[in-house]
């Protein structure tokens, strides 16, 4: 399992749920990451390089 976090930084865009919504839902106007498989490595990879903010902090 890989630690994946959102940190206050996040803006609401929804892009990372959009992009990676196994992952990643929104939550009262905010980003939530819930558990991700080791196999969601490259997906998460994705939607925290494409954050705005960097608000997607992931322990791959
Ligand atoms: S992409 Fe970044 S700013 Fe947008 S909802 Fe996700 S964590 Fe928040």
């Amino acid at each position: 399992m890989m630690k994946v976090v959102v940190n206050e930084k996040c803006i609401g865009c929804a892009l990372c749920a959009e992009t990676c919504p196994e992952v990643f839902h929104m939550e009262n106007g905010v980003a939530v990451a819930g558990p991700a498989d080791d196999g969601w490595a490259t997906p998460v990879a994705n939607a925290a390089a494409g954050c705005p903010v960097g608000a997607i902090e992931a322990e791959l």
